[in-house]
């Protein structure tokens, strides 16, 4: 019995499990079906946000962009891949940032940017877990292939070909092994080694044959095109004999393709009406579709088709043709590859402001030290970190001496300057210790400073804070406050956190005691330290 979708499921971790589950049948999918793949994405998404699942639901929008890109939509899938690769990132989340950067090595191979590509790509194969599903990997590393070919490492791209055959012979997977020789056989006609490309094809044969189904629709094309390019047109045409009964779930761009390396093989044939028949087919499907390149692709064939039949004045207008619709295209795609880089970069732009702000929202604005907000988050794990390795932490509140004073008898204004002033005399100290690396100072408020030194014990904290309150009290202060000395008063705590103890609640007893010694040091006279 199924459960539909809509009902609640009682055990929320089964209904992660199920998730996870559906969407590793999405990423690993076989068909060409981009519809359907989008519907279950866009399902997978709403179960993901309703069960508060990031990760799961950033799995589903990268699908779902992915199933965009297909659709030709760059610019939006890019933008959801990168905004996904920056969550990863931020999170350190190891099977997102792979598999965004292997949707990144595809969007950048539409880019046309091929370095680009190949360094997402080589991102993504590292960063696989172990664990992954064999499918997976099999497709990263024919995507790494591919992006390497492209950039003209084709004996690299050889090697990562051969190890994701390796896997999906080891794995059974005989529609992967499939897939891999399809894209390695293209790379060795690309490359110029028709024969090499036609001991692929043989392995294709062998392959399909244990796998008992025909060739897809792309395979055929391949195995034709490398036909032709050893002449031998007649097993071409056979190859892509029924090209155009194909059912209607491959997608147009495969028949639209196929259609138009029939033609060609047609005509190398000398078969021209049976050429004309496959281009006026091939050019149905590119004008039902949309299919803008092989479209141009096809003008370019009809002049071909028209010469190869003597009529030179037709070929010439339909090459004038050919030649505008390239211009034409070339444009246009300049013009989506434009989109998509502004996407990409107005979506970088957004992460950096972001990290901006964020940064600025844990300073304070009048020393540009850090702030409360900045204590409270970076404290716990400084002492939970000192717990773990088993070092000392001290922590001391820094409180200036009768403060009130200054601002009375001069002016608020200097008392401003004066706080900046033992903001700089504070850090510098901090920077000449050896707890320069992870410790800092910060602004709690007011008049108050906190100081964070790892490292430094119950032995040494006295001296240490004792060459902090002398830093104070000798600064040159009379440009800025004349008669009136700037002394400030320090209570602190050194310790050895437990290991594993909660840093969190420890840091609100270190701090309470550490304020009980300040107390101390303002009621014993002033300018001095209490430990
Ligand atoms: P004590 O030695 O006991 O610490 O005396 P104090 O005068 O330093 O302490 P008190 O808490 O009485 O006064 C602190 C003063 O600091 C009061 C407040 O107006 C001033 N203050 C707080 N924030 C700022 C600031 O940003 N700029 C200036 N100029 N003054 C500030
Ligand atoms: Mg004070
Ligand atoms: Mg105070």
């Amino acid at each position: 019995m199924s459960r539909r979708l809509s009902e609640p499921a009682t055990d929320p971790a089964r209904a992660v499990a199920e998730l996870a589950a559906e969407l590793d049948d999405l990423e690993n999918h076989q068909g060409h079906d981009v519809d359907a793949i989008l519907a279950r994405a866009t399902d997978a998404a709403k179960a993901a946000d309703m069960l508060g699942d990031d990760v799961l639901l950033h799995r589903a929008r990268l699908l779902q962009a992915d199933m965009h890109q297909r659709e030709g939509n760059v610019g939006e899938a890019a933008r959801t891949f990168l905004t996904t690769h920056a969550w990863a990132e931020q999170h350190d989340c190891r099977p997102l940032r792979a598999r965004s950067h292997f949707h990144l090595a595809l969007t950048f191979h539409y880019l046309g940017d091929h370095a680009a590509s190949l360094e997402h790509a080589l991102s993504s194969v590292e960063l696989l877990e172990d664990g992954a599903a064999p499918g997976l990997r099999i497709i990263y590393l024919v995507r790494l292939a591919n992006s390497l070919a492209e950039s003209g490492s084709t004996d690299a791209a050889r090697d990562r070909y051969r190890q994701a055959e390796e896997l999906a012979v080891a794995a059974g997977d005989r529609t992967r092994q499939l897939l891999v020789l399809n894209n390695l056989a293209y790379t060795e006609l690309e490359d110029g080694n028709a024969e090499t490309a036609l001991a692929v094809v043989e392995r294709m044969h062998a392959a399909r044959q244990v796998l008992g189904r025909d060739f897809l629709i792309v395979e055929r094309d391949t195995i034709a095109n490398i036909q032709i390019s050893t002449g031998e047109f007649a097993a071409a045409e056979e190859t892509l004999r029924d090209v155009h009964d194909a059912p209607r779930w491959f997608e147009a761009h495969d028949v639209a393709d196929a259609s138009l390396t029939l033609a060609v093989a047609q005509r190398r044939l000398g078969a021209l009406d049976r050429a004309q028949a496959s281009l006026d087919r091939c050019r149905a499907v590119c004008a039902d579709q949309k299919l803008a390149g092989v479209r141009v692709r096809a003008m370019a064939e009809q002049a071909e088709l028209f010469a190869a039949a003597g009529d030179f004045e037709r070929a010439f207008a339909e090459y004038k043709r050919f030649h505008a619709g390239a211009e034409e295209l070339r444009s246009t795609q300049q013009e989506a590859r434009a989109r998509a880089r502004q996407a990409m970069f107005e979506t970088a732009e957004a992460r950096r402001d972001a990290e901006r702000y964020r940064e600025q929202a844990r300073r304070d604005p009048l020393t540009g030290l850090y702030n409360r907000r900045f204590v409270d988050e970076r404290l716990p794990h400084t002492l939970a970190a000192a717990g773990s390795a088993g070092t000392a932490v001290t922590v001391a509140l820094v409180d200036l001496d009768h403060f009130k004073r200054i601002n009375d008898t001069l002016s608020h204004d200097v008392g401003d300057r004066v706080l900046v002033a033992v903001a700089d005399v504070l850090t510098a100290g901090l920077a000449g210790g050896p707890a320069a690396a992870d410790g800092f100072v910060a602004r709690m408020g007011g008049e108050e400073f906190l100081v964070v030194l790892p490292g430094v014990g119950p032995g040494e904290v006295h001296a240490r804070l004792d060459d902090l309150r002398v830093a104070v009290r000798a600064h040159p202060w009379r440009p800025v406050t004349g008669d009136l000395p700037v002394t400030v008063s320090i209570g602190a705590v050194a310790v050895h956190p437990a290991a594993g103890a909660p840093g969190g609640d420890l840091q609100a007893a270190l701090l309470a005691e550490a304020d009980r010694h300040l107390y101390a040091a303002k009621r014993g006279g002033r300018d001095r330290v209490v430990c």
